[in-house]
């Protein structure tokens, strides 16, 4: 992998290489690679570095104003993208790292700085992960580079699964797909919930049932183009936190796209609802590691929430002084602080363990990656309540920002899979038995 150098950014990769080298390091792989190790390479630790900068000096200072106005960030974005860091070569290089540890590496450190603004900027990757996992390298070529667009006119990608009435449970999603044969196109109708930059994005990607009665298993993904008719933003959604993170319903009513814009095409969607009809086995198990391997990506995101409400409380105890001593100095505290940074390192060895695992190729027997959501989201939680506790008074107002923090936290405990459903993976994988 190529050195992110201060001055070239990642913006000077070639855009090919990346989409070759993408196009090349699947979920699917076999497994192989580097063993696991805790030691960064120069290349991580240049990267971190990078984007703990920019966190530190563009994203802290900008999150409560963002918060507080829930709007995307547009500056923010356009800051990243201009350095490079919003881009799919960035990206790219990012998920290319062999070891799987550059993306949450990345993530933790963005996050670090502000989780809404953060959310802002890696919502497009969510996109991004759809037409990479089930595009044609055509498609990827095309789309991706349209999900981000350039430095001067910032664009936003958006991935629709979630509906009114399927959200753990994306066997019920309702939104259609049928395929209109004379015009080589798909018209997709439906309701899509709690799209992040949907909307407002440049590229859409939306999965819609091609067949109902197959379930989840006749589920298709669709890339919507810009502005496409019959796909319109619903209500924008009020959030409890990540409030510089736009959320929104997307309506789609007779949107016809064309054939291409099937992900995977259409003779590959033919052949597996076939084998589907057939009663043979799908592909299950692939989908399930692709899920696994995503996991530890929004995990470290929780990551960089709790370390930045553990780094703040710790700081704000050693010099807030009460009975004539700091109240870093009573135990109650101190463990507490203990507490939080042994929380947090060793849900940073579960997000590294399954990012590792899922670059690699290894099976995730036990479902590695669920865990390391699950752990590192109630981490953040607890964590930034915790935080929230130390900085006593203050920490319970906007003054401060651990109160942002915790409100940031929640959400990873509900999206990407709630920490009920983590543990459902997980209790199914760890038994072999059917757990409801
Ligand atoms: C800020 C935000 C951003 C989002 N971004 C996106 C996005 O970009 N794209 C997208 O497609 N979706 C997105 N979502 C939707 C998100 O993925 C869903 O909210 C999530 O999957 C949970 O679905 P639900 O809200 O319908 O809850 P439900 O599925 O209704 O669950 C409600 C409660 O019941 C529990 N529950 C459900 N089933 C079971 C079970 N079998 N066993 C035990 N407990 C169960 C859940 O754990 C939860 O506690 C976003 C949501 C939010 C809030």
């Amino acid at each position: 992998m190529r050195a992110v150098t201060e001055t070239a950014g990642v913006a000077e990769v070639d855009a090919d290489q990346v989409l070759t080298e993408l196009a090349g390091s699947g979920s699917e792989a076999e497994p192989s690679g580097p063993k696991f190790t805790l030691e960064l390479n120069q290349d991580q630790k240049d990267i971190r570095e990078w984007v703990h900068g920019f966190a530190e000096g563009v994203v802290r200072p900008a999150a409560a104003e963002w918060d507080e106005r829930e709007e995307t960030p547009w500056p923010v974005i356009q800051e990243a993208a201009k350095i490079g860091l919003y881009s799919f070569e960035a990206m790219g290089q990012f998920w290319s790292d062999e070891t799987g540890l550059t993306l949450p590496i990345a993530n933790e450190e963005l996050f670090w700085g502000d989780a809404g603004i953060g959310m802002a900027i890696m919502g497009t990757s969510l996109a991004v992960a759809a037409i990479f996992g089930q595009g044609t390298p055509e498609q990827m070529g095309e789309w991706i580079p349209q999900c981000f667009g350039t430095p001067d006119d910032v664009k936003l990608g958006a991935f629709c699964a979630s509906e009114p009435d399927a959200g753990s449970d994306v066997s019920a999603i309702r939104t259609t797909a049928k395929y209109d044969e004379a015009g080589d196109e798909w018209v997709i109708n439906g309701q899509k919930a709690w799209a992040t930059n949907g909307g407002i994005a440049n590229v859409h990607v939306v999965i819609a049932s091609v067949d109902r009665e197959l379930g989840s298993r006749g589920h298709a993904a669709f890339v919507i183009p810009p502005d496409t008719k019959g796909c319109e933003q619903g209500a924008k959604v009020k959030k409890h936190g990540l409030r510089a993170s736009h959320t929104a319903d997307v309506h789609l009513d007779d949107c016809r796209v064309p054939g291409s814009c099937l992900l995977g095409g259409k003779e590959k969607l033919d052949e597996r609802l076939a084998r589907v009809r057939e009663g043979k086995k799908s592909k299950g198990q692939a989908a399930m590691q692709t899920f696994e391997a995503s996991r530890p990506t929004v995990g470290a995101q929780a990551l960089g929430i709790a370390r930045a409400a553990y780094e703040y409380a710790l700081e704000y105890a050693k010099e807030r002084r009460q009975f004539g001593k700091a109240i870093i100095e009573n135990q109650s505290i101190a463990f507490t602080l203990a507490d939080m940074k042994l929380e947090i390192d060793a849900a940073r060895l579960l997000v590294w363990r399954a990012a590792w695992m899922g670059r690699t190729g290894q099976n995730f027997e036990n479902a590695e990656g669920s865990m390391s959501k699950l752990k590192a989201g109630e981490v953040a939680v607890w964590a930034t309540e915790r935080a929230i506790q130390i900085l006593g008074g203050n920490g319970y107002t906007r003054e401060f920002p651990v109160e942002r923090m915790h409100r940031d936290s929640k959400i990873y405990t509900i999206f990407e899979g709630t920490s009920e459903i983590q543990r459902l993976v997980i209790s199914r994988a760890i038994s072999g038995v059917h757990v409801k």
